[in-house]
C-alpha cells in the first residue's frame, strides 16, 4: 500500500476530523510513519493535553532528531496505551485478581474443614447416645483425632493467611505507587490535570455547601517562548521546575496547586478570601521574579523569569469551569497590563509590580 494510500484509510476511519487531519499532517511534517501505535502517539501531541508526551516531542523536534522506528517506539513504549504505565497497571491488577483467587480458595478451604469438623461432632454425638463403654472410649479417640487434625488444619490456614495479608499488602503499596505516577506530572512533580480535575469538583461542592469562600489562580509563565528559543527547550524544563517549587508549598491541606498546561499552574485556596487569595499569589509571584536563575549545565546566568496570576473568589452556584475560566479572564487582563502581576476581581486594583 502507498504512502498517501494509508494516510487517507487512517483518515476516513478516524474520528474527529480535523484533529485527524492536523495528527496526519504533522506525522507526514515529521516523517513519522503512519501505524496505529504512531497515530495515537500524534494525535494525544496534537490534543495537547498531555503535557509529557508534548514536552518529549517538542523537545525531539528542537533537536531535529528523526523520529526513526526506534524513537517512534520509544515514544508508544512510554506515553502510548499499550505503554509503560497501562502493563503496569495490567500487571498490577491481574497481579491482585489471582491474589484474591487464592484467598478465596483458602477461604472455601477453610470452609469446608469446619463443616466437616462439624460433622464428625455431629455424628459422634448421635453415637455416644447409645455406645457401651467400650464404645465410648473409640468414639472419643475418633474425636481427639478430628480435633487434632482441625487444630493442625487451622495453624496452616493461619500461616497461608499471614503470608496472603503481607502479598495483598506489596500489591497495595505497588498499585498506590503507580497510581501517584499517573497523577503526577513528570516534569515538575506536581499533581497533573487529571489529579487536578478529580480533586477540583469535590472542593467547589464542599465551598458551595459549607458557604467558606474559596479562590482559584490561574498563573502563567511571562514570554516564556522567548526564553525557551534563547535558552533551548531543557532549560526551560528546568524554569518549570522552578516555578513548580515555588508552588509546591501550597500544596498542603485542601489546598491544590498542579500543572495545568504547559507553563500554566492552577491552584485553589479553600477557605480563603479573595484579598488573602490576591497575598498569596502575590508572595508567589515576587518570590518567582526574586530568584536569579543560572543555567545549570554550565553556570550561565540566565537572569529571572516573571509570572502573571488571575485570581478569582467563587461565586455562589458557580460551576467549576466558570470560576477557572474567569480566572483565565484575570490572567489574560494580567498579560494585557504588562505581566509580572496579579490580576482579581475587576473592581480591584491591579497589583502592580
Ligand atoms: P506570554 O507572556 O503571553 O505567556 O508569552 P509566552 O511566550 O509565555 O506564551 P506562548 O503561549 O507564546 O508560549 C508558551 C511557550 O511555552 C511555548 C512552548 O514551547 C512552551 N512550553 C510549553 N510546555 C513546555 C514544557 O514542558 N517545557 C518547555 N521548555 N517549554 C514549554
Ligand atoms: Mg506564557
Ligand atoms: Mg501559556
Amino acid at each position: 500500500m502507498s504512502r498517501s494510500t494509508n494516510l487517507n484509510t487512517v483518515l476516513r476511519s478516524s474520528q474527529g476530523y480535523e484533529l485527524s487531519r492536523k495528527t496526519l499532517q504533522l506525522m507526514e511534517q515529521h516523517g513519522v510513519w503512519p501505524t496505529p501505535e504512531n497515530f495515537e502517539i500524534w494525535q494525544t501531541y496534537a490534543h495537547g493535553e498531555n503535557l509529557a508526551l508534548k514536552g518529549a516531542i517538542d523537545k525531539l523536534i528542537e533537536q531535529n532528531t528523526p523520529f526513526t522506528d526506534d524513537v517512534c517506539s520509544d515514544l508508544a513504549e512510554s506515553y502510548g496505551s499499550q505503554g509503560k504505565m497501562s502493563r503496569q497497571i495490567m500487571e498490577t491488577g491481574g497481579a491482585i485478581s489471582q491474589h484474591l483467587s487464592t484467598v478465596l480458595e483458602t477461604i472455601e478451604g477453610a470452609g469446608r474443614d469446619t463443616v466437616a469438623y462439624g460433622e464428625a461432632l455431629q455424628g459422634a454425638s448421635g453415637e455416644l447416645r447409645n455406645a457401651d463403654a467400650k464404645e465410648v472410649k473409640t468414639i472419643i479417640e475418633r474425636l481427639a483425632h478430628a480435633t487434632q487434625e482441625m487444630e493442625a488444619r487451622a495453624e496452616s490456614l493461619e500461616e497461608r493467611l499471614q503470608a496472603q495479608t503481607q502479598e495483598a499488602t506489596k500489591l497495595r503499596v505497588n498499585l498506590e505507587q503507580v497510581r501517584q505516577e499517573a497523577m503526577t506530572d513528570a516534569l515538575s512533580g506536581l499533581p497533573n490535570r487529571r489529579q487536578f480535575d478529580e480533586k477540583f469538583d469535590p472542593l467547589i461542592k464542599e465551598a458551595h455547601e459549607s458557604g467558606a469562600p474559596l479562590c482559584v489562580f490561574l498563573t502563567d509563565i511571562d514570554h516564556f517562548k522567548k526564553f525557551n528559543d534563547t535558552w533551548g527547550h531543557q532549560t526551560g524544563d528546568q524554569v518549570i521546575r522552578f516555578v513548580a517549587s515555588c508552588l509546591k508549598t501550597l500544596n498542603k491541606g485542601a489546598r491544590l496547586a498542579a500543572r495545568y498546561g504547559g507553563e500554566e499552574f492552577v491552584v485553589v485556596l479553600p477557605d480563603t478570601a479573595l484579598e488573602d487569595a490576591q497575598q498569596v499569589a502575590e508572595n508567589v509571584r515576587k518570590a518567582v521574579m526574586s530568584k536569579k536563575l543560572m543555567r545549570r549545565t554550565s553556570g550561565e546566568d540566565l537572569g529571572t523569569v516573571t509570572i502573571s496570576i488571575g485570581v478569582a473568589q467563587l461565586k455562589r452556584d458557580e460551576t467549576p469551569a466558570k470560576v477557572l475560566e474567569r480566572a483565565d479572564e484575570y490572567l489574560y487582563q494580567a498579560k494585557r497590563s504588562g505581566r509580572n502581576r496579579v490580576v482579581g476581581e475587576p473592581s480591584r486594583q491591579a497589583n502592580v509590580a
